[in-house]
């Protein structure tokens, strides 16, 4: 197959979001004058699109730079290179006042509902809180507005006078999910949504994310540390590394045949419903490396059991090793 490249990764359907080359490097300084001693490599040059209606999974073992990805497109934390195109335009080096109209199309959901919320505001004002920002809504036409939203993910209009202590957990992720739609957004990051809440919860959380998406053709980048939570809600799937997207493909490819050995690790832990059906568990040697010092060629390489005298020298390029599944090892 073809040589692709990152940037030949793209979505079916048109795009709503696209990212090339991006990256994210944290300075690290040092001493009296905070000279800069070297960075860390977060985020080394991802690419992807997410199309309209889409729900793209990026998933990969905590500090792999997925985060960094998410709050890096929506100019949380200011990218180091590479293209945002939200719409087609690039807004990576637009001002503030500039990027306040592209701001109301992405919208985030945190991982902690409880310190993503000001706990001194009440539940209706941190939904409506947005509209009043951008100049939407105010006074009576905001509290319905909240009100709808709060209708919209199965909270009780009577608990908009609540504080956030007095939800649980589950929730309070709903009140950040609200607060997300209130602007009307195209796209939102979902930013391990799910992962400090009970397991029950979680189902019910990621069932009203797709009703979501299924009603209001919302498109997400869904990040989590998880393979089998991405499961239920992403089309596409991106598996990160250490800064790097090593695998990308549709959702029953990832789950039938993994072709990076990290995504197959991965995998290997996802427990199976079927108790006919038995998976090894690989268990991969050592933590994720450093990124300010990631290992030469393959950044896989220190970990994995396939690895030949090549990966240690040659970066392995995302190639496209069967139709629309792109993988990044020398070994395919
Ligand atoms: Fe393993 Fe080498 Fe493939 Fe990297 S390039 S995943 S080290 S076999």
């Amino acid at each position: 197959m073809a040589e692709a490249g990152q940037a030949a990764v793209r979505a079916t359907r048109p795009p709503v979001l696209e990212i090339e080359g991006l990256k994210k490097h944290f300075p690290i300084k040092k001493g009296f004058l905070r000279r800069t001693h070297g960075h860390v490599l977060a985020v080394d040059g991802v690419s992807f699109t997410i199309g309209e209606g889409e729900a793209l999974g990026l998933v990969g073992e905590s500090g792999c730079g997925k985060s960094t990805v998410g709050r890096a497109i929506l100019r949380l934390i200011e990218p180091t290179d590479g293209v945002i195109r939200i719409g087609g335009e690039d807004i990576r080096e637009l001002s503030k006042r500039e990027l306040k109209p592209f701001r109301r199309q992405m919208q985030i959901i945190f991982q902690d509902p409880y310190s993503s919320l000001n706990p001194r505001m009440s539940a209706g004002d941190i939904v409506g809180e947005p509209l009043s920002t951008h100049g939407i809504a105010s006074g009576r036409k905001r509290e319905e507005i909240v009100a709808k939203l709060f209708d919209r993910v199965g909270l009780s209009r009577a608990q908009m006078a609540n504080f956030p202590h007095q939800f649980s957990g589950g929730q309070r992720q709903r009140i950040g999910i609200a607060r997300a739609l209130a602007l009307n957004p195209k796209l939102i990051i979902c930013d391990e949504p799910v992962s400090a809440l009970d397991v029950s919860i979680q189902a019910q959380v990621i069932n009203l994310l797709m009703d979501l998406q299924r009603d209001l053709g919302l498109s997400y980048l869904f990040i989590s540390h998880n393979l089998s939570v991405v499961e239920h809600i992403s089309q596409r799937i991106a598996v990160m590394y250490l800064g790097r997207i090593v695998e990308y493909a549709d959702k029953t490819t990832i789950f039938t045949n993994p072709g990076h050995p990290y995504t197959e690790a991965l995998l290997s832990a996802v427990p199976v419903p079927d108790p006919k059906i038995k998976r090894s568990k690989i268990v991969l040697q050592g933590d994720v490396p450093s990124p300010v010092k990631p290992p030469s060629g393959c950044h896989f390489h220190t970990r994995c059991p396939y690895a030949v005298d090549r990966c240690r020298s040659e970066t392995p390029l995302l190639r496209e090793i069967a139709p629309r599944q792109f993988v990044a090892c020398h070994l395919r």
